[in-house]
């Protein structure tokens, strides 16, 4: 008999032969499974929009500071080269790892996973990827990013003209589909579909 417990109050309760759309714990009323239509399809349709986002993101400058007729333009990557050069080693690997490695590792994490699960095609080490994509989760913070380009946006304003490239609109997409394709997931039916056992 299928169990699941709560994440509230760590009740063991027995799961319904019948899927229900949504199902509560018996003693706290918790949410213990919401059936999400459709979501491997949507998953994998906001993953590969993300990647789109995040190969535009790295590709165009996202600032470009204009002060007395010049213009200089930064990249994510070149940003990092830059401050490698300047030995902020610290600084630059955490930028490397947060907004680069990491986003680019859950994108394929997912992508390996889900692509092949829409067309009933068994994914080889499924388990550990789909593990891998839940412990990297923490490590990727696109938002900060985010938020360090505006306050940049902000504080920079008074001594120089900034001009915000598409790579900023792509970024502040990207965090949104990014987040989007993670919440539409439905880990219970992604765990139920990679159980592979007889
Ligand atoms: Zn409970």
């Amino acid at each position: 008999m299928p169990v699941v417990a709560c994440h509230d109050c760590d009740l063991l309760n027995r799961l319904p032969d019948e899927a229900a759309a949504t199902l509560l714990c018996a003693r706290c009323g918790a949410v213990l499974q919401k059936h999400k239509p459709d979501s491997i399809e949507r998953s994998l349709a906001l993953t590969l929009a993300a990647l789109i986002l995040f190969i535009v993101a790295n590709s165009f400058p996202f600032l470009a500071m204009k002060s007395g007729g010049f213009v200089q333009e930064t990249k994510l990557l070149t940003g990092i080269v830059e401050l490698w050069r300047q030995e902020l080693y610290g600084l630059a690997s955490l930028v490397l790892i947060t907004c680069v490695l990491v986003p680019l590792l859950q994108m394929s994490c997912l992508l390996y996973i889900l692509a092949p699960l829409k067309y009933d095609r068994p994914v080889p080490h499924a388990i550990r990827a789909f593990r891998l994509l839940r412990h990297i989760a923490p490590w990727g913070m696109l938002e900060i990013f985010m938020l360090g380009i505006l306050v940049a946006l902000v504080k920079l304003g008074k001594m120089a003209t900034i001009v915000p490239g598409i790579s900023v609109f792509a970024f502040g997409l990207l965090v949104l589909v990014m987040a989007a394709a993670v919440t539409v997931l439905d880990p219970p039916l992604l765990w139920a579909r990679l159980d592979r056992r007889p």
